[in-house]
């Protein structure tokens, strides 16, 4: 169970460690959960600690089940790296890459919303999402109704069965049935910034997967921390496989916040 963060002691060790890396999800994380899932924005405060954090050297990588436009527009930091579509897409040092297992997928989405189109009725909004398609069913008058109306969609549709179910709050997704995930892509990102250290944050199960794969790298040498959002909406997994907690997108920006200070502190009594 994650213990709550009241201040940043237990995490200093880390910022010893160059380069350090923060990984951290965007919705419900950086951007606060809004009822129309396109308006979401990160706050500025977020913006503003990013910045801070990546004009000390600290690699600062954005891991999303958003796609690229939309995270980079969420964000408003270009020069952050990226890895959107749950890690189908990579975005470094300003170069998208897209894993090539992936492509043949883009054209069965198109299948499957074809397919599915009539869970609209039931107040569901479809999102393309190139290899990924998104069925959000938060603004529906009944969500209950809704969620089963694409759990029957899902299944009358062909297209659908290629791909794999993931559950998200509010959301059913499917994705090509690849072993990449928020964990592989943080590995990844990790790897190509030299990682010293690593901090992961994030707030739903699809984040979980970047907790385990932190643990990993702990395991293997990398020292590293995971802070779970905590919220009404928090899924237990969530908080369970976390060693810390914040409270909100707001207790997000504090600790980012928290961790530039720290660095900044460093840097100048190491002068
Ligand atoms: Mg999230």
């Amino acid at each position: 169970m994650a213990k709550q963060l009241r201040d940043i002691e237990p995490i200093r060790p880390l910022l010893a460690h160059r380069p350090l890396a923060v990984f951290s999800d965007i919705d419900g994380t950086l951007a606060p959960i809004v009822p129309d899932p396109q308006d979401a924005q990160v706050s500025d405060r977020g913006r503003e600690a990013l910045r801070d954090l990546m004009a000390q050297g600290v690699g600062v990588g954005l891991i999303t089940g958003r796609d690229l436009a939309k995270a980079h527009e969420m964000t408003g930091l270009p020069d952050a790296w990226y890895a959107a579509n749950h890690g189908l897409t990579l975005s470094i040092g300003g170069v998208d890459e897209t894993p090539e297992a992936a492509r043949e997928f883009v054209p069965r989405v198109r299948d499957v919303i074809r397919e599915t189109a009539g869970v609209e009725d039931a107040g569901v909004s479809i999102e393309d999402k190139g290899p990924i398609v998104a069925f959000h069913y938060r603004r529906a008058p009944s969500p209950g109704e809704a969620r089963s109306a694409i759990e029957a969609a899902l299944n009358a549709s062909a297209a659908a069965a290629s791909f794999r179910v993931h559950e998200g709050r509010m959301v059913v997704e499917l994705r090509p049935p690849l072993d990449v995930d928020k964990g592989t892509a943080l590995e990844e990102l990790a790897g190509r910034m030299r990682a010293g250290a690593v901090i992961a944050i994030g707030d739903d199960r699809t984040d979980v997967d970047m907790f385990r794969r932190v643990t990993a790298l702990r395991e293997g040498g990398t020292p590293g921390a995971t802070v779970a959002v905590d919220s009404p909406e928090a899924p237990d997994e969530v908080l369970d496989g976390a060693d810390y907690s914040v409270d909100g997108v707001a207790g997000v920006e504090w600790l980012l916040g928290e961790i530039a200070r720290a660095l900044r502190v460093i840097a100048t009594s190491g002068r």
